[in-house]
């Protein structure tokens, strides 16, 4: 047996093209500013990325670019004026900051009303509680895969491997309040292979090249592979090794393929949510 292959690209094709019909039918142009500090490659390209898919969807999206040497009393000012500006639905500052900025302190200082990546402490506190809120994007894309596969999640047994503030943590959170029965496992859990071989649904978020063999998995598992790992100069790799896993799972996610094109398709989503909330309550 092969497992079905999860098409996030097509998924997210799907999305950003229901999200393109919805801001058709507002009354005004949600805006969505992307703050980038530095010049790190990666962070270039994906900032491009959100850009381009915000404007394709009707989003106006502006890009902040700053320099490395930027001080927090400046990108806090940055932050306070883009808070105060009533076309701005959207605040994402790009991740990491260089040293020394720190991170939290940043987050902190959004508007959790523009929060669309979902990290200000209100938001993800909402989160933990089970209240509405905006939900970090990358949990909300494997959520919105796991619903593509109409996969049971109520009772179903959820492994996440990884618990980051970004990716793990949400998604668990995300997992229980659809009540499954979440395990979070992480660097000091006994025996990762024993808990994993548990799960109906695993979700792989470590950063470790194909760690989760295919011994890991339980016959007919739904497994998602948020990972992202650049092997050498061109191969990305998950955190699964895909041809194993492929052989026992029931439904796996591609890298690339999967989650990541539902990352930027969630951002857009949330743009147009925090500016529908924003604006009916002024
Ligand atoms: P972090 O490095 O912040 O967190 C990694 C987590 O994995 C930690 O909780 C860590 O445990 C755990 N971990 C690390 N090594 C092991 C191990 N050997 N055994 C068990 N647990 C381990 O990473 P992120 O959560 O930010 O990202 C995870 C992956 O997802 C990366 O590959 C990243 O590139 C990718 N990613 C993909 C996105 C997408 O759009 N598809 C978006 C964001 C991330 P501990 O807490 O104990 O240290």
């Amino acid at each position: 047996m092969t497992a079905h292959i999860i098409d996030g690209k097509a998924a997210a094709a799907r999305l950003r093209a229901q999200v393109a019909a919805d801001v058709a039918t507002l009354p005004y142009r949600p805006g969505l500013t992307v703050v980038l500090v530095g010049d790190d490659p990666a962070s270039q390209v994906y900032v491009r990325s959100k850009d381009r898919a915000a404007t394709e969807a009707g989003i106006t999206a502006h890009t902040i670019r700053l320099p490395a040497t930027t001080t927090e009393p400046e990108l806090l000012a940055v932050i306070a004026a883009l808070n105060a500006d009533s076309t701005v639905d959207g605040i994402l500052v790009q991740l990491p900051l260089p040293a020394p900025l720190r991170a939290q302190l940043i987050i902190d200082a959004i508007d959790p009303a523009k929060d669309v990546d979902g990290l200000h402490p209100i938001n993800a506190g909402r989160l933990a509680n089970g209240l509405p809120g905006l939900v970090p994007c990358t949990p909300l894309g494997v959520m919105k895969l796991l619903a593509e596969t109409a996969t049971p999640i109520r009772g179903a047994r959820a492994v996440v491997l990884g618990r980051s503030v970004l990716v793990g943590r949400p998604i668990a959170a995300l997992l229980n309040n659809a009540d499954a029965t979440v395990t979070l496992a992480h660097s000091r859990t006994r025996d990762l292979a024993a808990e994993c071989r548990r799960a109906d649904i695993l979700i792989a978020a470590v950063g470790r090249p194909e760690m989760v063999r295919g011994d890991w998995i339980a016959p007919g598992a739904v497994v998602i592979d948020v990972g992202i790992n650049r092997i050498g100069p061109k191969q990305l790799v998950g955190d699964v090794a895909t041809a194993e896993a492929l052989q026992i799972a029931g439904a796996i996610t591609p890298v690339p393929g999967g989650v990541g094109p539902m990352t930027i398709a969630c951002l857009l989503e949330n743009t147009v949510t925090a500016a529908r909330l924003r604006r009916a309550s002024l």
